[in-house]
């Protein structure tokens, strides 16, 4: 079932008796809050069972994404064996040697070989591995076109941007939030480069997780009572050089490794991170 495309869709499944139950004074503010990603619409006790059952079966559903992730890895390896890396590795900008295809992912060495073995100078997170490996079956290689468009405004992007907001978007905030170096270290540790502010934003970082696949982090600092946010946003060309699915695990596996950077600096606050 499609994820709700706006607050006011979410706001027809409440009870809309305003009884504050969920912790918000009304059911328009609760909805806002399960659309921007910062509540679940399960934290609704007067939500009917039907809707409750619909969101919990919804892909959000962490073993069965991760299921589905593990599953199409598997389906990559077995294709990175038919397909010729000297050539892939030409149409998608990477190095090939001794039977090897390497490229930068965040500014480290990743490489496979033609038995779709993964090596790397970083953890091999497996939300990262498949973007990689999608990229090198897939992508058409086109160079970076330099106008950047939200998640929502690829290809398919619409309907998958709430969870992509949940999984990416909502725990790169929290990190930005209690993390306060982690736009210095993106930028130290994985080869990010900090741009001039974009859409009015007070911080804006580039990172190239794939060669021809940059991202663009842009933060908000909190500012007269309004709360800070921060949107990830990416090159035009990136539907064309990965399927919206692979776009989205790289998102989400960029949010994963951001938080363990967070974590291992100490940062209790982070943590609580989910
Ligand atoms: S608990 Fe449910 S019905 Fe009550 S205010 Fe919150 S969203 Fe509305």
């Amino acid at each position: 079932m499609p994820s709700p495309k706006n607050a006011m869709e979410i706001f027809r499944l409440l009870d809309q008796s305003n009884c504050r139950e969920c912790g918000e004074k009304t059911c328009l503010a609760f909805a806002g809050a399960v659309y921007r990603g910062q509540k679940k619409i399960q934290g609704c006790p007067k939500l009917d069972p039907a809707t409750r059952a619909r969101f919990s079966d919804e892909s959000e559903n962490q073993p069965a994404l991760e299921q589905n992730r593990d599953k199409y890895l598997a389906i990559l390896k077995a294709e990175i064996g038919r397909i010729d890396l000297a050539a892939a590795a030409a149409r998608v900008g990477a190095d090939f040697s001794g039977s090897k295809l390497t490229l930068k992912v965040l500014g480290k060495d990743f490489s496979v070989d033609s038995s779709g073995k993964l090596s790397a100078d970083i953890h091999i997170n497996p939300w990262v591995a498949l973007p990689f490996l999608d990229y090198l079956c897939r992508g058409k290689g086109l160079p970076v076109a330099g106008n950047w468009l939200s998640f929502r405004e690829l290809k398919d992007g619409k309907e998958r941007y709430p969870l992509f907001q949940k999984r990416c978007e909502m725990p790169l905030k929290q990190v930005a939030d209690t993390y306060t170096d982690l736009f210095d270290d993106l930028v130290r540790i994985f080869g990010g480069k900090q741009v001039q502010e974009q859409f009015q934003s007070d911080i804006s970082v580039v990172l190239h997780p794939l060669p021809r696949v940059p991202i663009m982090i842009c933060y908000w600092l909190p500012e007269d009572g309004l709360e800070s946010s921060l949107n990830v946003f990416f090159d035009d060309t990136a539907d064309k050089n990965l399927a919206i699915g692979s776009i989205f695990s790289l998102g989400a596996g960029l949010a994963q490794m951001f938080e363990k950077l967070a974590l291992r600096h100490g940062f209790a606050e982070a943590a609580s991170i989910t």
